[in-house]
Parts: C-alpha cells; sequence; structure tokens
C-alpha cells in the first residue's frame, strides 16, 4: 500500500511542488494549506507522515504539532522552517517534531529525511507485530536488543535504569510504590532507605524527559511513581 503524507503547507507553489515530488516517488500526498485545517485532517486520517510548515495562518505549526502530540498522534512529524533559527528547530523538537528541513531545501535532501521517518515508522510498526517492543507515547524500548529511544533517538540507560524503567513501563498506568520498586527492581525487602530509588527516578527523568515536551514518569506524591500513557 502507497504511504500518505498530509502536506500543511501555505504556500500554495510549494505545496504543489512538494505533492508532484512525492507522488513521482510512488507517496500519496493530500494537502491542507493552514494550520486549523491541517490540524484537522492529521487527526480524522490516517497518516505516515506530516510535513509541516511552522509560519502557518490560523495555527502555527508549533501549535499544530503540540496539539497533535497531547492529542496522542505521534504521526511522525518533519518541520518545513523558513527561518533558519535555532529557537523554532528547538521547540519543534521539544514538541515531538522527527525532524526539520529550512526552507529554501534541496528537493533530495527532503526526500531522503521522508524516507528515512517513514523507515523508522514502519520499523516500529513491524517489530510491534512480534511483541519485544515497549511502547508508550514516543518512547520505545526493544526489550530483544535493550535499545531505548524517544522520538527516534537513541537514549542510553544504566542496567539499573533500564531495569526501573521497564518495570514502570509493563506497569504502565499504575503506580508504583517505593515498596513495589524496590522489591522488584532491586530483589530485596524494604528496609527504610528509598531515597535511593528517588535518586535513580531523578537520573531516568533526565534522560528520557528533558527535551522531548511531554514527562513520561509522573511522581504521585506520598505515594511512588507511575508511567502514563495519556
Ligand atoms: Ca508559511
Amino acid at each position: 500500500m502507497k504511504k500518505h503524507i498530509l502536506i500543511i503547507e501555505d504556500e500554495a507553489q510549494i505545496a504543489k511542488v512538494l505533492k508532484i515530488e512525492l507522488e513521482y516517488e510512488g507517496y500519496t500526498a493530500t494537502i491542507r494549506h493552514d494550520g486549523k485545517s491541517g490540524l484537522k485532517t492529521a487527526l480524522t486520517e490516517k497518516f505516515d507522515l506530516i510535513l509541516l510548515d511552522i509560519m502557518l495562518p490560523e495555527l502555527s505549526g508549533i501549535e499544530v504539532l503540540r496539539r497533535l502530540r497531547k492529542a496522542g498522534n505521534y504521526t511522525p512529524v518533519i518541520l518545513l522552517t523558513a527561518r533558519n533559527t535555532t529557537l523554532d528547530k528547538v521547540m519543534g523538537l521539544d514538541q515531538g517534531a522527527n525532524d526539520y528541513v529550512t526552507k529554501p531545501f534541496e528537493m533530495e535532501e527532503l526526500l531522503a529525511r521522508v524516507r528515512s521517518c517513514i523507515r523508522y515508522k514502519s520499523l516500529i510498526e513491524e517489530s510491534n507485530e512480534e511483541k519485544s517492543l515497549l511502547i508508550v507515547k514516543d518512547l520505545v524500548v526493544n526489550t530483544d536488543t535493550r535499545e531505548v529511544t524517544r522520538n527516534g533517538k537513541s537514549i542510553a540507560l544504566t542496567p539499573k535504569e533500564y531495569d526501573l524503567l521497564l518495570y514502570l513501563l509493563i506497569n504502565k498506568n499504575k503506580v508504583m510504590t517505593r515498596e513495589n520498586i524496590l522489591t522488584n527492581v532491586w530483589g530485596y525487602e524494604y528496609e527504610g532507605e528509598t531515597n535511593m530509588i528517588d535518586v535513580h527516578i531523578a537520573h531516568l527523568r533526565k534522560k528520557l524527559d528533558e527535551g522531548f515536551g511531554s514527562p513520561l514518569i509522573h511522581t504521585v506524591w506520598g505515594v511512588g511513581y507511575v508511567i502514563r500513557e495519556k
């Protein structure tokens, strides 16, 4: 089946050229010319990739991306930015964009990024069928290889951090007490020192949550920790 790409771009000429090039490469493409209708289409139809301009009428590209991720939609997004400012890129990547290109871009470069984003998405879908992947939002843990990625970016964890993450992931949406964590991750009975867990959680959070917009690990005060899907 042909991969379907959504182009949200207000400059009609750019959108048209993109559509023609993508169709020539064997994709199907849909165009929306403003942020509001782009967001609506992205949320109601299924796409393999979204090319999202930042400067858009109605809603900015950053806002479209923020609302998309907030709604639990993790379709890969490549931002098209006219301004070559670091701020745009950082904000975009913080909100969960997978990649960006700066206008004016070389079509070949864009197509290469499109292929790479789509390959990443198919990889997740295929492996997910083999059940060796644990996925929450844009976090993917491969329990065969112990690889951890967020939004396609590799994250290096210590063995203990990995075990802790795995334990929270397997029990996602359930609050795990420090005693639960101590017994199951450290494997011995609770003996009063639980701040070691807080320290490990803090390290894990720094690696997993910093720079990725939406936090995965939540503290339930007086109780423990939980990874929430929503
Ligand atoms: Ca624009």
